[in-house]
């Protein structure tokens, strides 16, 4: 058997649609959604990272300021930049490109946020409202997961799920939106015991490691789904994910490549987001649905 591949370009297409709807409805009554995005130094992979996300934004109609700082900047200037955005009325989310160089304290950042235009969702108190199941704005790598799924017809209730990694950026809140979907839950992490016997139990596997191709054919079961977030460089510079795609698609009845899954769908939801931060700081009917469907 051969999975039916979830192409994340495809999928991604059809957020970009509903977001360009929500912008045109915002636009129409009189609101130009506005994304900044905070650049600080020169990591190369950074700088692809936010000129994608600048052109996703742009495209959907977004108004996108990138602010580019030095490496050199200080941690209470940094905060000043991000608190200036805050109270910017015409911008409705705002994005730090993580990570950021040696020096500054990345959670000290992202605690300046305006919680209501942290796309990222990663302040704390969107990290709690998702933990409480509350509206907040939810991260875009896991929300592009979910969302591929969907796409997809495939059926998280009652599945068991299995997520490999428990990073507060993907594995923890996937882990959570998960529950909220009313999967069964398996978080896995490198301190756990046959790993490979956990993932033969999953209906949907999820790897978000960071360890090119440690998810072999043989951890899959057949006809499951396989969500691969791993976005590793092989020694040749091509790129590969967390799973070993060729084996595990001859077994896995569902799975999304790498490169041309979750990358374009992390952009996706960050549009989506924006769209969300944008309807809601402007009292709007959200069009951009959250996750949270009517599945209980
Ligand atoms: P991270 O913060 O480094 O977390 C990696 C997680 O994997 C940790 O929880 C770690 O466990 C676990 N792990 C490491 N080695 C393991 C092993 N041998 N067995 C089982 N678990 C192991 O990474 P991340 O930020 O979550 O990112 C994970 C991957 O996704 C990376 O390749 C990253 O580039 C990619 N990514 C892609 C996108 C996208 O848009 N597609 C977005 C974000 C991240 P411990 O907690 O025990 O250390």
């Amino acid at each position: 058997m051969s999975a039916v591949l979830l192409d994340g370009k495809v999928a991604a297409a059809v957020v970009r649609e509903r977001v360009r709807a929500s912008v045109d409805l915002l636009r129409a009554g009189g609101v130009v959604p506005g994304l900044a995005v905070v650049l600080v130094g020169e990591d190369p992979a950074s700088q692809v990272y936010v000129r994608n996300k600048d052109k996703a934004a742009q495209e959907a109609g977004f108004e996108v300021r990138t602010v580019r700082l030095p490496a050199t900047t200080a941690q209470s200037d940094l905060a000043g930049v991000v608190r200036g955005l805050n109270d910017d009325r015409r911008v409705h989310g705002v994005l730090v490109q993580l990570p950021l160089p040696k020096g500054l304290d990345a959670s000290g950042i992202v605690d300046a946020l305006d919680p209501r235009k942290d796309v990222d969702g990663l302040h704390p108190a969107n990290v709690a409202a998702l933990a409480m199941g509350r509206e907040g704005l939810r991260p875009c790598t896991p929300l592009g997961c979910l969302e591929i799924l969907d796409q997809h017809g495939i059926e998280l209730a009652g599945a068991h799920a299995v997520v490999i990694g428990r990073s507060m950026l993907v594995g923890k809140p996937l882990a959570l939106l998960l529950l909220e979907r009313n999967s069964t839950v398996t978080v896995c992490h490198s301190r756990s015991r046959d790993l490979p016997g956990i993932a033969r139990t999953a209906d949907v596997l999820f790897a978000a490691v960071g360890r090119a191709r440690m998810v072999r054919g043989d951890w899959i079961r057949e006809g499951a789904a396989v969500v691969d977030v791993g976005i590793n460089r092989l020694p040749d510079g091509k790129l590969a994910g967390d799973v070993d795609f060729e084996p595990a698609r001859e077994r896995a009845g569902a799975i999304t490549p790498v490169p041309g899954g979750i990358g374009p769908m992390t952009i996706a939801m960050l549009l989506a987001n924006t769209a969300l931060a944008a309807e809601r700081i402007e009292d709007r009917r959200p069009l951009v649905q959250d996750t949270r469907r009517a599945t209980r």
